[in-house]
């Protein structure tokens, strides 16, 4: 196994793992560990090279110092990628090999599940190194994040109908959702419970379809759900669907879901600002799962009445973004970052 260091400017620690025997080529990068050791997911993909895989894994971890930032885990951004295709590729001794190259950064990366990798491999992780968080619940760790996500963003939500309509009551309120999965289902449930009216959507439309049936939320085709009107649009699918084609047809006054990267690009934020759309950062709003990892890896282990006390705090991150954005006449996603960079700042400061 050739572990070597690949240096990148405003990352800490960046390096390449390539293990002959297993077949393994992986990228792990240290972000920022100023607020805590980096945790981040482990994703597998067949990257066409490494330098497409690097672009992602740089990207990820960066992405990932902000959102643990703005949601104060204690924790810093870090991510791994592992280039290959998982069906050809994947195996006890791959992972194992994978956990050596975790375990090489001495704790200062703990991994966790992402695109493509599962419990079982993050089993075979485990053999060769302790960094590894979101396991199952028997095995000590904090089980599945998705409810808690869920919870995260209903906490959000609250906090968005405040900025949007002066008040966190949802009665009356009508919510679109597009995609109820694991997230937003539970995320749907909550806000119906709230008083709202739920409409839902998803590629597999007869998924929607039977759990509208069997909820009472209202079941939509995905083509154009966009367009419906509403008062909470929540992207809870894929990433993008926030964009130039689709902006100018939201029918919205506000939006908050858990999808990642829902807009396609930056600017995308001030054309919401500017259309008075209150947008709820993804980042921010979906952090719930990371929160709830990030009680696993204190001293103490994990407790969920805790977490959820944590986790109840996305409604406080929402707020201090909203009011942000207002104070320096930004989008809510510049705010967010801003935030995150102010209170990286901070604690370097305090450590001197
Ligand atoms: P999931 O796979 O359980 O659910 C996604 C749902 O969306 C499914 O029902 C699927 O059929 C539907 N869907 C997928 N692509 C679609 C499309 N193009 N159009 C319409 N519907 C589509 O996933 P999840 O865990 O609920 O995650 C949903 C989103 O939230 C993802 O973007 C994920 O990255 C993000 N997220 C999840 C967590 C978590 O804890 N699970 C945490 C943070 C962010």
């Amino acid at each position: 196994m050739e572990i070597t260091e690949i240096q990148v400017d405003g990352y800490e620690k960046v390096a390449r793992c390539r293990d002959e025997a297993t077949g393994l080529h992986a990228l792990i990068a240290v972000h920022d560990t100023t607020l805590g050791p980096a945790l981040g997911g482990m994703r597998m993909l067949p990257y066409a090279s490494e330098d497409e895989a690097l672009f992602d894994v740089l990207r990820l971890s960066k992405g990932m110092t902000y959102k643990s930032a703005v949601a104060e885990t204690g924790l810093g951004g870090g991510k791994s990628v592992v280039i290959g295709d998982p069906a050809k590729l994947k195996s006890d001794a791959f992972f194992q090999a994978m956990g050596k190259f975790v375990d090489s950064f001495g704790g200062q990366y703990i991994t966790a599940e992402d695109m493509n990798i599962g419990i079982e491999d993050l089993n075979s992780v485990r053999k060769t190194s302790q960094h590894v968080t979101g396991l199952s619940r028997e095995a000590g760790s904090s089980g599945n994040p998705s409810p808690y996500t869920a919870r995260g963003c209903f906490q959000g939500a609250r906090a968005t109908a405040e900025e949007a309509w002066g008040s966190d009551d949802f009665s009356g309120r009508k919510v679109v959702m597009q995609g109820v999965g694991a997230v937003g289902l539970p995320f749907a449930l909550m806000l119906q419970d709230a008083g709202a009216e739920i409409i839902v959507c998803d590629i597999n439309q007869q998924r929607a379809e039977d759990l509208a049936r069997e909820h009472g939320f209202t079941a939509v085709p995905d083509a154009g759900h966009h367009k419906i009107e509403c008062d909470v649009y929540a992207p809870c699918a894929r990433g993008a669907g926030i964009n130039d084609d689709t902006l100018p047809e939201l029918n919205c006054k506000a939006i908050a879901g858990c999808a990642n990267n829902v807009l396609l690009e930056e600017r995308h934020a001030d054309a919401l600002a500017e259309r008075g759309i209150v947008y709820a950062p993804d980042y921010v709003i979906n952090a719930g799962g990371i929160i709830n990892v990030g009680v696993e890896v204190r001293p103490e282990g994990y407790d969920e009445d805790y977490a959820l006390t944590r986790i109840d705090r996305v409604y406080d991150n929402l707020k201090a973004v909203f009011e942000l954005a207002r104070k320096e006449k930004i989008s809510t996603h510049a705010a967010a970052n801003l935030l995150a960079e102010q209170r990286i700042a901070a604690a370097r400061e305090a450590k001197v």
